[in-house]
């Protein structure tokens, strides 16, 4: 387990932010899920002011390393690590203070998972495993030399991965390419609106597996050839944690991918280092904290003249807006699913590269 201090290098101070716990290697009795949870009890001494900062921990439960065989993530893996991170960042810029609206918290983490799949990024994080420790280099050396006996030892790969190794993964940000993942989560939402959207006598006699069965292939038709016919053999759907966690809200993960796509095409799939953006997008919408509803009319004319003279944000969507330049829309990530696909993508290609590169 690795605990890091979050820093603000933006300021003069130095000023902590929170903590970062990594408890990623698999242990007896461990969770087998991948997840960022913030706890608000943390203090630090900024002077003689002592002050309540977040401290976040990204649980996984990935095999542990061992003495001639490294930790290894796919590029899945990664990306999933990227996405609890993208949490842990929101959390450092809220504070300890309310996060905002629940169909809110998925946005600066699908949009984190963008920089996973940009090739000069993957490079800069890539390290083949025999530079890390000698005793990975021998089991390499030996690993070939069993493989294939009849031939010389090769010279050591490069530290870093060669970025033509990265051109097929960028592809998989593609929303043509995430297609199954968009419908997925496009029916968990349809799901969670049919069952909140349905009385109480309704749901005592709901088949839930039919329903579900029923969604899937209205909105996606998808491999459902028995849809709707018969009662269901197998209520997992139950189990969905997004439904368990997002109450209503399981929309969420569509929006954020949507928003997500329009952020990043306008602001860093050009540059993907673009500091002044990152930035921008941290003080605007990470930092900004919604203004409480007041039935004061004093109160509401105040934040709307704050509004519509210094731009100061009150809601989420106006912090977006703000950032944005105009109102996030979808117009972006249409026009990705109607563009041609890459036709030179081989299936297996498609299916993700795992190689011994640590990441
Ligand atoms: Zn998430």
């Amino acid at each position: 387990m690795d605990v890091f201090e979050v820093c603000d290098t933006t300021g003069w101070l130095g000023k902590t932010l929170g903590f970062l716990v990594l408890d990623l290697e698999d242990r007896d009795g461990k969770t087998r899920d991948i997840f960022s949870r913030t706890f608000d009890h943390c203090f630090v001494e900024h002077g003689f002011v002592q002050s309540a900062v977040p401290c976040v921990a990204i649980v996984s439960p990935w095999n542990r390393s061992r003495p001639r065989k490294p930790t290894l993530l796919t590029h899945s893996g990664l990306r999933v690590f990227s996405h609890e991170l993208g949490h842990a960042i929101h959390s450092f810029a809220q504070g300890v203070k309310a996060k905002g609206p629940s169909d809110f918290v998925e946005v600066p983490s699908i949009l984190a998972e963008n920089w996973m799949h940009e090739p000069k990024v993957l490079q800069r994080l890539s390290c083949h495993y025999t530079y890390l420790k000698p005793q990975y280099l021998v089991a390499w050396k030996d690993a070939w030399k069993k493989n294939h006996p009849s031939k010389n030892l090769p010279p050591q790969p490069p530290r870093q991965a060669p970025l033509d190794m990265f051109s097929e993964i960028s592809y998989q940000r593609h929303p043509r390419h995430d297609m199954y993942d968009t419908l997925k989560v496009l029916w968990m939402s349809m799901v969670d609106f049919t069952l909140h959207n349905s009385s109480e006598e309704e749901l005592s006699s709901m088949d839930f597996g039919v329903v579900c069965k029923q969604v899937l292939d209205e909105w996606t038709r998808i491999f459902t050839p028995s849809a709707g016919e018969g009662p269901s053999q197998n209520n997992s759907y139950l189990h969905w944690p997004i439904l368990k966690n997002y109450d209503t809200s399981a929309y969420c993960y569509l929006l954020a991918k949507i928003y997500g796509y329009d952020i990043w095409s306008k602001y860093f799939a050009r540059n993907p280092f673009n500091k002044r953006a990152g930035r921008r997008w941290r003080k605007i919408v990470l930092e900004h904290h919604d203004t409480k509803v007041s039935w004061n009319p004093i109160d509401k004319l105040v934040d709307l003249l704050m509004y519509k003279i210094f731009g100061v944000p009150r809601t989420h969507m106006e912090a977006l807006t703000k950032f944005m330049g105009r109102k996030p829309d979808s117009r972006a990530f249409v026009r990705a699913l109607k563009a041609p696909a890459n036709k030179n993508q081989t299936f297996w290609r498609r299916m993700g590269i795992r190689i011994g590169y640590v990441w």
